[in-house]
């Protein structure tokens, strides 16, 4: 029986919209129509394919500042950063309707004939995805999914699928086949789950936390189900003394505040060499009192309310009682409001090694290159992080030492749908983005042909 699903304005927390939880019947219903829309879409010819894939891109563009009201209502992110999203989701589905006549098999010398390889695509593939850039995640499986030839069914975050479900109202606008495109909203331990016990899902591609990522590995196990992970992250930002302090400073609060620090990639450790530590507080506090919290759809806010008051009193685990060295300030009345904080506590506090998955970061000295690979390594994650540094052979000697999957030097942007994304450690498994992220959506086939 299916049970009624409460969305939220986090803003505000008045109810925006109520809507019936897929059941487990339901799930199993959009599997077999994504079996059924299969084979019709895995023989379309690839230019039209593509062509089909470039509408419902331009489709999304020509909806952008729709889809980036419904973030915002939903999610809570501030409008300019969900307008910012809608469109990169655009560029996303551009990129990967490119993709697809590009992604070619090779041929191999040997001796007595031929060696041919093919990308078949897998079939049904299950997308899950986490709440924190809702339209975005979505954006970053559908689009390689389809391209490879696969149809989908994607389950948003329970909690934020309003412009997941928008996204495959579009892609319907746009052309793309009913049945190719499929969202079930309900939670992930029934609806979730579904997509990895039925036999007919080829492949889960999850992104989330860490915890239910494990949880899902063992479930893939028992039909060698192809999986790839996108998972948590304590990534760090390693400041040395021969930086460009002011611009490491400067560009230090966005890399752990940006989405009320509710992002994977948050730089929510930053490491600072000793000798230029006080300088570096003072400069990264003052930059850090622009993050002014507030409405989420004044184009002037720079950080929105958490998502939900469950994922605010997780937060407050953390940072209730934390003694910092700076703490913002928030607004009164309804709304899951969290100030930005910076604290400088003792090494073992759970603080500097468990992801918050909100405002808060940690600043840890360190004395020297060897000091500050040790402490960067010294976690269970290894998703990303920054190094600062006018010394280029030391950039490039740190970055091979990082255990951490993407990494930016000088800068705090290290994700491009045109570059390969994705984790060291329990920070994930295979890859997203790229021409890389196509071979996590075929199968590789080898054929022999004799001509002896
Ligand atoms: P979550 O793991 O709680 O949920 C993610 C998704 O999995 C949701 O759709 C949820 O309903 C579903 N799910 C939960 N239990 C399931 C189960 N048993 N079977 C199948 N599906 C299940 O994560 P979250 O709280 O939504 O997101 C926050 C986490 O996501 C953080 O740890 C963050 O670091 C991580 N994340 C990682 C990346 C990345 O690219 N590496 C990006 C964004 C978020």
């Amino acid at each position: 029986m299916s049970t009624l699903l409460t969305l939220r304005n986090p803003a505000t927390e008045a109810v925006i919209h109520e809507m019936p939880h897929a059941t487990v019947d339901d799930v199993d219903a959009a599997i077999a129509k994504a079996t059924a829309a299969s084979p019709a879409w895995r023989k379309m010819a690839p230019v039209d394919r593509s062509r089909l894939l470039r509408r419902f891109a331009d489709t999304v563009a020509a909806h952008a500042d729709e889809l980036a009201e419904i973030e915002t209502r939903n999610m809570g992110m501030p409008i300019g950063n969900s307008r910012w999203c809608a469109n990169m989701v655009a560029d996303v589905l551009h990129y990967f309707s490119g993709a697809v006549e590009k992604h070619t098999g090779s041929s191999i010398p040997v001796a007595g004939g031929v060696d041919i390889t093919f990308h078949e695509p897998l079939g049904v593939v299950g997308l899950i995805t986490p709440w924190n850039f809702p339209m975005l995640m979505a954006s970053w499986k559908v689009g390689p999914a389809l391209a490879a030839g696969n149809t989908a069914v994607l389950k948003p975050a329970e909690i934020t699928p309003l412009s997941s479900m928008r996204l495959a109202e579009l892609a319907l606008e746009a052309g793309i086949p009913d049945g190719v495109f499929n969202v079930v909203v309900g939670p992930g331990s029934t609806v979730g789950w579904r997509l990895v016990e039925h036999p007919d899902v080829r492949k889960v591609a999850f992104t989330g936390s860490t915890e239910v990522g494990k949880r899902l590995m063992k479930g893939c196990a028992d039909q060698v189900k192809r999986l790839t992970l996108e998972l948590g992250g304590k990534s760090a930002n390693i400041v040395f003394a021969d930086a460009d302090i002011e611009k490491a400073a400067a560009a230090a609060p966005g890399a752990v505040f940006d989405n009320s620090g509710q992002d994977c990639c948050s730089r929510s450790r930053v490491l600072v060499q000793r000798s230029v530590f006080d300088r570096f507080m003072e400069l990264f506090i003052d930059a850090s009192k622009a993050w002014t919290v507030g409405d989420p759809m004044s184009p002037d806010t720079a950080m929105g309310p958490l998502v939900t008051a469950g994922h605010l009193a997780a937060v407050r685990q953390f940072s209730d009682g934390l003694e910092t060295v700076y703490t913002g300030e928030v607004p009164t009345g309804p709304g899951y409001w969290h100030p930005v904080m910076i604290a400088t506590p003792a090494y073992d506090a759970p603080v500097c090694h468990e992801e918050i998955f909100g405002p808060v970061v940690v600043v840890i000295p360190f004395d020297d290159e060897a000091d500050a690979i040790r402490i960067c390594n010294d976690s269970i994650y290894g998703l990303s992080g920054s190094v600062w540094t006018r010394d280029g052979s030391k950039a490039l000697r740190v970055v091979r030492a990082m255990d951490s999957g993407t990494l930016s030097v000088n800068s705090n942007s290290s994700v491009r749908y045109s570059t390969p994304f994705g984790g060291f450690k329990q920070s994930g498994l295979g890859r997203e983005h790229s021409m890389q992220v196509l071979d996590h959506y075929t199968e590789l086939k080898n054929v022999f042909i004799a001509t002896d």
